[in-house]
């Protein structure tokens, strides 16, 4: 999956950096007594707040709008955290610039739409502002990469992606399904973007907010984004999911910051010796794998000889069941192990269609 993205880490981020702030600017008390707060733990260096709100349904709090950008100007001026607000048309964009706000976010409802996302991206072109993506609703890495890429060709290249989660296909323990693999996707896709998680909007509740944050550390993201609020239960947004300073406090005391690299010298020649071992592994893999394709296409040529067909079902569940087996017997995971033998066996099949000069397709549909 090619991408043209240019980035440059946003300025002065040194990782893993905190983004925290309420889900909406309720008031200038709220928002300045909240901000007060986060700046004194002295981690955040960006304070967010939501002005104009995404709601689901109408008839519920959508933001208090423009006057709400002053307070963001009142908090930088007093506390020195930079602002980040969300941005769902061009209007906000530059109501935004105009009042000075650091970083723009655009939210997981607009990232679904590529006209909102290239109306903002036309109205922030040639500015230095950073610009964050959140995921879209939907679990669709393009859509991602193209908002993203919207955004990096108006010239901006201060840019970072937020993992919020997906909607939930199933009934899960989370507002929102992290799925995890699809933000490891992406960092292969693009390594050079900072992605921040927002544990606050994957949990929907404040219970498994440290379970996530501390899962997005382990997995080197760059940042986190967290909800926070002076008093999260008289919040118009997102009440069941915002802790207050304090309990931020706890918790970033609380999680466990790893470093991507070994410690020293001796940790790399260690950590190099595996890797080789693992390299060694890996093509011995890799040879066993191609001697047992030449095998399969041996007994496919015996079939074709012998006009017997390609797939025999009873050996191939019997072959299936035996390597399961096998495979709890030695360690290994069995699921894992079936779903390794299935892959195995579709190339086989393959193969031995090709020495049939048949189409697998044909025969595997
Ligand atoms: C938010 O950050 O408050 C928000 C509305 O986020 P999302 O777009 O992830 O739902
Ligand atoms: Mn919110």
């Amino acid at each position: 999956m090619k991408t043209e993205l240019k980035i440059h880490a946003p300025d002065g981020l040194t990782r893993p950096f905190l983004i925290a702030g309420p889900c909406s600017a309720e008031s200038e008390t709220q928002v300045l007594t909240t901000a007060r707060a986060i700046a004194e733990i002295n981690k955040a260096i960006i304070f967010r707040a939501g002005i104009w709100k995404p709601r689901t349904r109408p008839n519920s709090f959508e933001g208090m709008g423009a006057p709400a950008l002053d307070w963001m100007g009142k908090v930088k001026a007093e506390t020195g955290l930079r602002t980040a607000t969300e941005v769902a048309n061009a209007h906000h964009a530059e109501e935004c610039l105009k009042h000075g706000i650091d970083v723009l976010w655009i939210g997981a409802r607009t990232t679904v739409n590529p006209f909102s996302v290239q109306e903002i991206a036309d109205a922030l072109k040639g500015c230095s502002v950073t610009v964050l993506v959140k995921n879209p609703v939907t679990p669709d890495l393009q859509l991602w990469l193209g908002a993203l890429e919207r955004v990096s060709r108006a010239g901006i290249s201060r840019l970072a992606a937020v993992h919020r989660g997906f909607h939930p296909s199933g009934l899960i323990p989370f507002r929102n399904d992290p799925m995890w693999e699809l933000v490891i996707e992406l960092r292969t896709c693009v390594p050079d973007l900072p992605v921040i998680c927002d544990p606050s909007h994957i949990c929907g509740s404040t219970e498994l907010i440290p379970y996530i944050a501390q899962k997005a550390l382990d997995l080197d993201m760059h940042g986190l984004m967290i909800e926070t609020h002076c008093l999260p239960s008289s919040a118009l947004s997102d009440a069941k999911q915002q802790i207050t300073p304090g309990r931020l406090k706890r918790l970033l005391g609380t999680l466990v910051y790893r470093s991507s690299k070994p410690p020293d010298a001796a940790g790399m020649d260690e950590l190099e010796q595996l890797r080789e071992a693992i390299d060694k592994t890996d093509h011995s893999l890799m040879q066993l794998l191609l001697n047992r394709m030449l095998i399969a296409e041996r007994i496919g040529n015996y079939k074709k000889e012998n006009g017997m067909t390609i797939l025999q079902a009873e050996r191939w569940n019997n072959l299936l069941r035996d390597r399961t087996d096998n495979a709890s017997l030695m360690g290994l995971n069995g699921e894992f192990i079936r779903a390794v033998f299935q892959l195995i066996h579709r190339e086989s099949v393959r193969r031995q269609a090709d020495a049939m000069h048949v189409q697998s397709e044909e025969l595997t549909c």
